[in-house]
């Protein structure tokens, strides 16, 4: 019994765990570092994802990523902020999964990521998986089961 379980929980498409792209925050190629701090700072989200026009990743930009770029010698550098744009610092090496990925996949890149960027099968971006909403499916999974 407890095998079925385990098996559909980790096969199952992880589509409805996924924070809609509308309620994600996120900049856009081409903004500024001074305008991804800003929206930053006011999400207060470490990091978010950076798109194109058309919706596709291209990659994460986090505060540390920015403060970083500005970090001086002997000052913070805080001009930089105005003079260039966030695909100068963002991570471009990040995992992404289709919508239609399993929970067991999802499950075991969020141990290195604390989101996940989720695309759908034309490489749209469709929103994230967060590392708080997975771990909350297998609280209630082992809950559930305890007595099993
Ligand atoms: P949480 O699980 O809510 O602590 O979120 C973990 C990380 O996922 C945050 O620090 C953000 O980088 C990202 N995140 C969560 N929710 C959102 C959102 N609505 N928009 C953008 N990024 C988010």
């Amino acid at each position: 019994m407890m095998d079925i379980h385990k098996t559909l929980i980790l096969q199952q498409e992880v589509t409805d765990l996924v924070i809609p792209v509308d309620h994600v925050a996120h900049v856009q190629l081409g903004n500024s570092l001074d305008h991804a701090l800003l929206v930053l700072i006011k999400s207060g989200y470490s990091a978010v994802p950076v798109l194109d026009r058309a919706y596709r990743i291209h990659g994460l930009v986090s505060k540390t990523l920015i403060l970083d770029y500005i970090l001086g010698n002997e000052r913070m550098e805080y001009e930089k902020l105005r003079e260039h744009q966030v695909e100068e610092v963002m991570q471009t090496k990040f995992p992404r999964m289709k919508a239609n990925g399993t929970f067991f996949r999802a499950l075991e890149l969020s141990i290195n990521q604390p989101f996940l960027c989720i695309e759908n099968q034309e490489g749209v971006f469709t929103g994230i998986l967060t590392r708080r909403s997975i771990l909350a499916l297998v609280y209630r999974y082992f809950k559930e089961h305890k007595q099993q």
